[in-house]
């Protein structure tokens, strides 16, 4: 659907051509789609409802990809919100350095289009961007011409964007949010508002009075920030340090990576190595984004699928679950929910 919306100059045929192989060599790795009986149930069949709410296309398979293939795969109801259709990200295709926001432009559309064979291979069907495809633009780094356009995300009108997230969240009823901590894990003024905008959303949906338009208030039962524990991002610089890449470069000590958390602040380790396939085909569909010689495919070698397959969470609202992982952590979203 996205495709064809895919703004291409008259008789520049190559270009196209260019975009649609990257994106069927990405759809080429996925293991055609078993029967999946839960696929057109109605959202509130679901015993199980889990929404996260990301910043940019790639965001949700990096941090959180092999969480949400894991739900899925159990049958849960998987919704992923996307705030912009990062126009400003860098493009590690050269093929596709046209697509660039000073150029031609047409990123945003590019990489709506990663985004689905992205969710192809996570098995996730229900993906919105909020407000609509396109209606908040990338606001790039702070400080740089595109945070000052007025359609950018960082530059939304709150109330409009939170409204935007209720009415999703009454929609489908999510039990458990997935968003990031206050700071968006590392600074991106888009990821911060994703943040400032899940959390407002999230006592909103809640207020029989917020959004009166927008369906039955729902009280999101658990709220919690995307983490990356300290002791992980350790063994992630001594496997950079150990590699000798030059994709490692520009690593630091883990007090100077941003995201860290202590493991003590650290609530929830999904244990998703079996969807590590799953990630690291997201992850290729991204391709304009992750380099396949790059940065997250090396860790990912360097750290085994042990280490690539967990992702982490920091509880922030509703009960802690009973804690039957290493360090007493939560191994499971639902926890305690029944
Ligand atoms: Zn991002």
């Amino acid at each position: 659907m996205v495709a064809s919306m895919t703004s291409v100059e008259p008789g520049d045929s190559s270009a196209h051509d260019d975009e649609q192989s990257v994106l069927d060599e990405a759809r080429a790795v996925l293991d055609p789609l078993e029967a999946r009986p839960w696929v057109d149930m109605e959202a509130l069949d679901h015993a199980h409802r889990l929404l996260l709410v990301h910043a940019h296309p790639d965001d949700e398979t990096i941090g959180t990809g092999a969480t949400m293939a894991k739900y899925a795969a159990e049958g849960a109801l998987v919704t992923l919100v996307t705030c912009t259709q990062g126009e400003e990200g860098e493009i590690l295709v050269p093929d596709l350095e046209h697509l660039a926001a000073g150029r031609d432009g047409g990123l945003g559309l590019h990489r709506a289009d990663e985004l689905a064979v992205a969710m192809e291979a996570l098995r996730v069907t229900d993906h919105r961007f909020l407000g609509g495809p396109g209606r908040w633009r990338d606001s790039g780094m702070m400080d740089t011409p595109a945070n000052e356009a007025p359609t950018c995300f960082w530059r939304a009108d709150f109330d409009e964007a939170v409204d935007a997230l209720v009415r999703v969240i009454r929609d489908v009823r999510p039990q458990v949010v997935v968003t990031y901590d206050a700071n968006g894990g590392y600074g991106h003024p888009d990821h911060i508002q994703a943040h400032r905008v899940t959390v407002a959303a999230v006592d909103r949906a809640a207020d029989p009075a917020g959004t009166p338009d927008a369906g039955e208030p729902w009280e999101v039962a658990k709220l919690y920030f995307s983490a990356i524990p300290k002791s992980y991002l350790q063994a992630a610089v001594e496997a950079i340090r150990e590699s000798g890449s030059e994709a490692f470069e520009r690593a630091g000590s883990p007090d100077e990576l941003p995201g860290g958390v202590s493991d003590e602040e650290i609530t929830t380790q999904i244990d998703a190595a079996g969807q590590l396939d799953a990630k690291l085909a997201a992850m290729r569909a991204h391709a304009t984004q992750i380099a396949v010689d790059g940065f997250f495919f090396a860790l990912s070698n360097r750290l085994g699928q042990q280490a690539f397959g967990r992702e982490h969470y920091v509880l922030v609202r509703g009960e802690r679950g009973r804690g039957d992982g290493p360090n007493g952590w939560e191994t499971d979203l639902f926890a305690g929910l029944g």
